[in-house]
């Protein structure tokens, strides 16, 4: 099937056609750089980013695959979870699209959306497959048997996101939003056993109840207290070095878990998605911990990993293909949407 995908939980306008595992088109435009200054993403800045954005991105996805509306068998929008501003608009631009064109819609999950847009790179999902998905608003790892209808929780982050850790401490550092990228760009030059960084949920009885959750809220913490120790004693704060410690701490408990996740249910398969997975220390600790555990990591390329329409136009066409049932035309968005639930 020839699927439309609509995108707009966040920051990102996008749109994408997909026939089969086939990419036809995609386009994305964010609004990230009207936010930067405020260090954070304004919901009301954005809702009015993809109104204006909505109309062009759809037209330019359509015009790039070469199709019409009329040659599209269905179409694809992100349902949630998401910002309730930013759902409304692209589920009610491509609700119109649907009614007007006669085409079948499907209000779907955006996070199952990143574990979907793998198979544009290494094609269907194996049976038994664990996936990682990792971004500014999500840490969860998932098992997928079915894509187009279970997904298990297996662990899920209890506090902040892997993502959000680092912009908290880049904003520490005095580097602008979003920090992710520059504390990865830093890390690179750093030691990575220059500080001790805390391993939420590792340890004794809290790593025993929880094997696959995370924490990540104690890292800001505990960086910012040795920055200050640091500052108190006069001394510089070596950045580089600060950098690297968190990305190593992270990286490691992130993929030591994930392959934790691979042996308990017996899969040989791990899928990583999400903004976070363009991390470059995540990425080496989870190719190097794969080659040692026999797992095959399928982490796509980085423009497939930050937020887009063909993650959803990809798991439109898993839900055609495996004959569920389209979303009724008046479904809701759903800004809290469960990570169980594939579509609306
Ligand atoms: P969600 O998908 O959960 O709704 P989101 O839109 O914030 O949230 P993405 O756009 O997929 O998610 O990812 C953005 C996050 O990824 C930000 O927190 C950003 O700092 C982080 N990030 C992006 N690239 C890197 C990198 N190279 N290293 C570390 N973090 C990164
Ligand atoms: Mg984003
Ligand atoms: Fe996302």
């Amino acid at each position: 099937p020839t699927i439309l995908g609509i995108e707009s939980t966040c920051d990102e306008t996008a749109a994408a056609v997909v026939t089969g595992h086939t990419l036809r088109s995609n386009v994305v435009a964010s609004s990230m750089d009207e936010h930067a200054r405020y260090g954070g993403v304004i919901p009301e800045i954005a809702s009015r980013a993809h109104a204006q954005a909505f109309t062009p991105v759809v037209s330019k996805a359509l015009s790039d695959a070469g199709l019409d509306l009329a040659d599209i068998d269905a179409i694809a929008v992100s349902a949630g979870p998401g910002l309730a501003g930013c759902l409304a608009v692209g589920v009610s631009g491509a609700k119109a699209l649907a009614w007007a064109a006669g085409k079948p819609i499907y209000g779907v999950n955006h996070v199952i959306g990143h574990v979907a847009v793998t198979q544009l790179q290494f094609g269907a999902l194996p049976a038994n497959t664990m996936a990682l998905i990792v971004s500014g608003g999500h840490t969860s790892l998932l098992h997928v048997d079915d894509i187009a209808r279970h997904i298990d929780v297996v662990g899920t982050t209890l506090d902040d996101a892997a993502g959000e850790c680092f912009d908290k401490v880049a904003r520490l550092l005095g580097f602008p939003y979003p920090g992710g990228p520059h504390i990865d760009e830093h890390a690179r030059r750093g030691d990575p056993h220059a500080i001790r960084v805390p391993q939420g949920l590792t340890q004794g009885n809290a790593g025993k109840r929880h094997p696959y959750d995370f924490s990540f809220s104690g890292v800001k913490t505990a960086v910012a207290r040795w920055i200050e120790q640091r500052q108190a004693a006069g001394e510089a704060v070596p950045v580089d070095d600060v950098c690297a410690s968190l990305a190593a701490s992270v990286a490691d408990v992130l993929a030591t878990k994930a392959m934790r996740g691979c042996e308990q249910y017996g899969s040989d398969t791990l899928i990583v998605g999400g903004g976070f997975s363009a991390n470059s220390q995540l990425r080496a600790a989870l190719l190097e911990q794969g080659e040692r555990h026999g797992v095959d990591v399928r982490l796509p390329e980085r423009a497939l990993c930050t937020d887009n329409g063909a993650m959803v136009a990809m798991l439109g066409v898993n839900l055609v293909e495996a004959g569920v049932h389209p979303s009724p035309l008046d479904f809701p968005i759903d800004s809290a949407m469960p990570l169980t639930r594939i579509s609306m």
